[in-house]
């Protein structure tokens, strides 16, 4: 983590272009970047694309099935309990569960970056390998159909939306009254974490997009494309947040991130992102020298 260098070394003319650099008409002057091809003829997108499989698609499906009809029998529960005279403690929920989801996508997506690796069991190509996939190849996400971006995040949600429901159905008018501000967050929790990805898809697409949605962007009320770019400026050591974003200033500020790595490090003596960083390099030699690259010289790569 520390040999990667600080991200005051990111390039802000590339952050501001409006292309990704795997993109032919996009203008890089780095020589590396231009001889590094990104993007979905980078061999390691290629390997990863494959191992996306029907079973894990028909996981996904099965997952978007149960969580929507958890949101709306759960959402069913919350009108009948509903209280507008505790308008003002709802709208406090909301901002804690944005708040609360932003912190959260942060993590996961830390967690999967900085320690996950596509070689482990289960859950390494079901759920680690579109973390890599979308590091080599950034705009495979916006590719990606409504399953396929939605079902982890679909998933992740139902035990809180079980637990939900079985509070609903396990207690009386009193106790849920007594407990709606917190029913509330959880609630909105839920749906804030399951609109998460097709928020991060939507700042990868410079193409058309409607004008609400770039209205919400611009206003960083949802997660701007720009300010996520930094995040994809290899190798990928901050900004991981990717709900609103809100937390990832503050977070860089704090060294949250950073020091989490540390600390993991010196306990497990695991090092950070090195799956990442070994199916980034996937390919390399046929393209560069080996001996001409070592990690230092990783962190002026634009990887997207
Ligand atoms: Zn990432
Ligand atoms: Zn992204």
């Amino acid at each position: 983590m520390m040999a990667f260098g600080p991200i005051h070394s990111i390039n802000d003319n590339m952050i501001g272009n409006k292309c990704m650099p795997e993109d032919t008409d996009c203008d890089f002057n780095d020589n590396q970047s231009k001889q590094f091809r990104w993007g979905p003829n980078h061999v390691g997108a290629k390997q990863l694309a494959q191992l996306y499989t029907n079973g894990k698609r028909y996981q996904e499906i099965i997952c978007i099935i149960i969580a929507s009809i958890l949101i709306l029998v759960d959402f069913l529960y919350l009108i009948y309990y509903f209280d507008a005279s505790k308008w003002c403690s709802i709208v406090l929920a909301a901002f804690c569960g944005i708040i609360s989801a932003d912190f959260l996508s942060g993590f996961v997506h830390w967690m999967a970056d900085t320690w996950g690796t596509v070689e482990m069991t289960i859950v390494g190509k079901a759920f680690i390998r579109p973390f890599r996939e979308h590091h080599i190849d950034p705009t495979a996400i916006t590719r990606h159909d409504f399953i396929e971006t939605n079902g982890d995040n679909f998933m992740a949600i139902i035990p809180g939306l079980i637990y939900l429901f079985y509070f609903f159905r396990s207690n009386d008018y009193k106790i849920i009254y007594l407990n709606y501000n917190w029913i509330c967050y959880l609630y909105l929790l839920a749906i804030f974490v399951a609109m998460t990805n097709q928020i991060h898809q939507l700042s990868h697409i410079y193409g058309p997009l409607p004008v609400w949605i770039i209205c919400l962007q611009d206003m960083h009320i949802i997660l701007p494309r720009k300010h996520h770019r930094i995040h994809h400026i290899s190798p990928h050591e901050t900004y991981f947040c990717i709900t609103t974003g809100w937390l990832n200033f503050p977070l860089e500020k704090l060294h949250f991130w950073s020091t989490l790595e540390v600390i993991v490090e010196v306990m497990t003596g695991c090092k950070p992102r090195s799956d990442d960083l070994k199916w980034a390099q996937k390919g390399l030699h046929s393209n560069i020298d080996s001996n001409s690259l070592n990690i230092d010289e990783q962190k002026v790569i634009p990887s997207h």
